[in-house]
């Protein structure tokens, strides 16, 4: 047990870069008391039903075979390495849940040997954990580039979620710092998860055309490649297969953000191609954090982009949920997002002939597009006002963050915000509350962690 319990300390480690499911691992111990949030990377996930969930999270093998150039496991760093064997897994994952430190699994791997070979004691590993162990819960699995076509749709067949990283947001950066995996390696298996979900989820049709191109085309990073065919070709393999459900809460990809010199934009085109030719759940972006000396990368010494990645998955929410296109959050010749503001408002400021906009009269489409509004308050202002006019005073028990939405409404008629109704001064407004807000929250989560400080070293006392 003691052998098994140093690869997860060393897999769970090597694992913590990975954040294509939701939340990294917690420092909490517990002290002798009950639970442990702490036990080797436990993070947070959705389930398809919407659950937040705890997971192991944790490499398969860290033994890889490849030399990605930003990758801590990459083959040329020299640091400890360990394989799991199929049943050891299968066997912690199952003591985990019985202790009840989790309920479910996310299964990632280096590429030890080839991507069949780890992709098979994967398969391996996540059957006797199924069928063996009798374990139903959630299994999120990773799916390795190049992997077969059978393979990838066995597992399909026992995991809920699977991804497979694209990585790099273009193919120059794929092949200057990952070479040895090829565009085609990732989007074939992204393909054919998504064919098996259409066929047998009844996603959207294959076929379907986006602005005017086939989605079963994945161009732009895409642009680089073809599908093969015997990739479409697998249709009739997926159709012959068992009668359980392939990979339910669909598939999910992780993109680094600030290794290679793309722009928010290109990092957003390519997401935004996937959520169309491969009906993504998720794209997750990961800012890069330099953790080996590289010519080619920044330096070890520099600052994740933590910003920089915040503000994508905001103008990534717009698209998901918002209506937008990429198309419409840059200005043309700007290739990155303000980093001073939510990207909504920097569309709002850029279209203020749009604005402002009355809320008892503007159809859903366009209560998305205002700052403050979200898609659950716009839903409400829709279903009061079929009853009777919204009023400003109700608009914050709707959820409306109407600091910010102010700027751009009227309500029966009426505008609350600046009286000069131009971009600079509502930009200046808008600033001037998020940085008191940002200062305020500050001070309340010092306060907090002052208080917090003060609890420990009372307890630590034996006063409380
Ligand atoms: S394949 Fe590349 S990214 Fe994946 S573990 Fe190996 S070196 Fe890291």
């Amino acid at each position: 047990m003691e052998a098994i319990m140093e690869k997860l300390k060393i897999l769970a480690d090597s694992a913590k870069y990975d954040v294509s499911c939701s939340t990294s691992g917690v420092g909490r111990r517990n002290n002798g008391r009950i639970g442990n949030a702490h036990a080797a990377g436990i993070c947070h996930s959705w389930s398809a039903d919407g659950r937040c969930i705890s997971l192991l999270k944790v490499l398969f093998t860290n033994k890889c075979a490849y030399d990605c150039e930003y990758c801590i496991n990459r083959r040329s760093n020299d640091f400890p390495r360990a394989s799991f064997e199929p049943d050891e897994i299968a066997r912690l994952t199952i003591e985990f849940y019985r202790r009840n430190y989790i309920e479910g699994l996310f299964l990632s791997s280096a590429v030890e040997k080839s991507p069949d070979y780890t992709a098979e004691r994967i398969l391996e590993a996540l059957r006797l954990l199924r069928y063996k162990y009798g374990f139903a819960g959630y299994i999120h699995a990773k799916i390795i580039p190049g992997v077969s076509q059978e393979i990838l749709h066995q597992i399909g067949l026992v995991a809920d979620r699977l991804s497979v990283n694209i990585e790099m947001p273009n193919s120059e950066s794929l092949a200057l710092f990952a070479p040895q995996k090829k565009p085609k390696q990732i989007f074939a298996p992204m393909r054919q998860i998504t064919n098996t979900l259409i066929e047998r989820n009844s996603l959207v049709g294959p076929g379907t055309m986006f602005k005017g191109k086939d989605i079963n085309s994945p161009e732009n990073y895409l642009g680089v490649q073809q599908i093969s065919s015997e990739t479409k070709s697998f249709r009739a393999l997926s159709t012959n297969a068992g009668r359980e459900t392939f990979a339910p809460a669909g598939q999910t990809t992780q993109m680094i953000i600030g290794a290679g010199g793309e722009s928010d934009k290109n990092i957003l085109t390519t997401s935004e191609n996937l959520y169309h030719a491969f009906k993504m759940k998720r794209v997750y972006y990961s800012a890069y954090i330099p953790v080996v000396k590289s010519d080619i990368l920044p330096d070890i010494s520099t600052a994740p982009p933590l910003a920089r990645e915040h503000r994508i998955y905001q103008a990534d929410w717009l698209l998901r949920f918002y209506g937008f296109s990429v198309g419409e959050l840059f200005n043309s010749g700007d290739e990155n997002l303000d980093p001073d503001l939510d990207p909504k408002v920097t569309w709002a400021l850029r279209n203020l002939d749009k604005f402002p906009i009355e809320v008892n009269k503007a159809p859903y489409e366009m209560l998305l597009r205002i700052p403050g509004v979200g898609a659950v308050s716009a839903k409400r202002i829709v279903r009061q006002r079929r009853v009777s006019a919204v009023k400003f005073d109700d608009l914050k028990k709707m959820g409306v963050v109407v600091k910010r939405a102010k700027y751009f409404i009227t309500c029966v008629g009426r505008y609350y915000g600046e009286r000069r109704f131009e971009p600079d001064t509502i930009k200046n407004s808008i600033l001037q509350m998020e940085n008191g807000l940002q200062l305020s929250m500050f001070d309340n989560n010092w306060k907090a962690l002052e208080a917090g400080a003060r609890q420990e070293k009372l307890s630590a006392a034996g006063v409380i």
